[in-house]
């Protein structure tokens, strides 16, 4: 396939998709990364990912800490988790995401109200005061609703796939297709910048599969998406079944190339190189980066307490490496939220 005969709607996207010529693919990249300059400039933002815990009531078939899972559960402290937005916001890194297993309990629903309120107290110097995403699953409308109010401006919420029939066939059968979009919506009534993302490269998915996620995104008019190619843990009911799904190379080059084709696509947003794509490659968010992405996410999480939020076999990357990234010529946006200009209310 030639790059001349990319067409961007179901058809060209899938044939894209499917096509592994490595010419065409490191066209692709470069012409993502061409758009990507002209449409949101050089620079990358940081957002320091703090887990704040791996307790989950959900079930999710390829998760490695979904419920019924056999782990080590954790819950950070109000302390640890604002002595690590500290750390965020000494290294000027302008915003922090605060990620966690889904709970809906009344006491971690007010923890984290409190945190979002202290976070946003903490002293950044000249900078901003921290930005905030939050990652924290389903809840009601007003649970979001009361963390907006208390400072959270952006929240990423994965469909994980955009095809209903593949969702069922990734989850059990008490999760629901509707009540994630549905939440997806309440965010975005609510005034959040509403991320969603969806894995790569999953057993079952078809391209056109991967094309309708791309198609979602821009249906939802989404200002930040964070997707990844699907990393087996080899403990969960999805790997067990023995389902097939493509090899580590060809889910690492579907990655990239799903970040080149949504740049091509929604070409202001904000796209994560995902932790994943480190995941199966040791350049791997750097090679995102040069792809089209704009945001990466490192993990600030004490470090007795990440190797427990044990989502797949990972690496991660930590604040050390973003060093790495500033030799390797790439612009970092310090001290800045970073918001997607999608969403028109970029503030610094
Ligand atoms: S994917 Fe999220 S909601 Fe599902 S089990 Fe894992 S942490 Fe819980």
């Amino acid at each position: 396939m030639d790059l001349s005969e990319l067409t961007l709607d179901r058809e060209g996207l899938a044939a894209a998709i499917a096509c592994e010529d490595a010419a065409f693919e490191a066209a692709l990249r470069e012409e993502a990364y061409r758009v990507k300059l002209a449409a949101v400039g050089p620079e990358v933002y940081l957002r320091g990912l703090i887990e704040v815990s791996n307790i989950c009531a959900k079930n999710c078939l390829y998760c490695g800490i979904r419920r019924d899972i056999r782990c080590q559960r954790y819950e950070l402290s109000q302390e640890e988790v604002l002595a690590t937005a500290q750390v965020a916001a000494d290294l000027r890194f302008g915003s922090v995401v605060i990620q966690g297993g889904e709970r809906s309990d009344k006491a971690f629903i007010r923890k984290i109200t409190r945190l979002v309120r202290a976070i946003k107290s903490i002293d950044t110097g000249d900078d901003p005061p921290l930005g905030i995403t939050l990652s924290l699953g389903e809840q009601s409308r007003d649970v979001y609703e009361e963390w907006f109010d208390a400072g959270a401006h952006r929240y990423l919420l994965r469909i994980e796939s955009s095809n209903p029939d593949l969702y069922r066939r990734i989850h059990p059968d008490n999760h629901s297709y509707d009540r994630r979009l549905q939440a997806l919506y309440h965010l975005k009534e609510i005034g959040y910048q509403a991320g969603t993302g969806a894995m790569i490269g999953l057993p079952f998915q078809t391209a056109e599969d991967m094309a309708d996620d791309l198609l979602f995104y821009k249906r939802f008019d989404a200002p930040m998406i964070g997707m990844g190619p699907y990393n087996p843990h080899p403990d969960t009911p999805l790997t067990l079944s023995a389902a097939p799904y493509p090899s580590t190379v060809r889910r690492f080059a579907l990655g990239l190339k799903m970040i080149a084709l949504l740049r091509l696509l929604m070409p202001d947003i904000n796209i994560a190189a995902a932790t994943a794509l480190e995941v199966l490659d040791p350049h791997g968010r750097e090679k995102g980066l040069l792809s089209g992405a704009n945001v990466i996410m490192p993990n600030i999480t004490p470090r007795e307490q990440m190797v427990k939020y044990n989502l797949y076999d990972r690496k991660t990357l930590n604040a050390s490496d973003v060093e790495d990234l500033k030799e390797a010529g790439i612009v970092i946006g310090y001290g800045r939220w970073g918001d997607s200009r999608h969403f028109g209310h970029g503030r610094s």
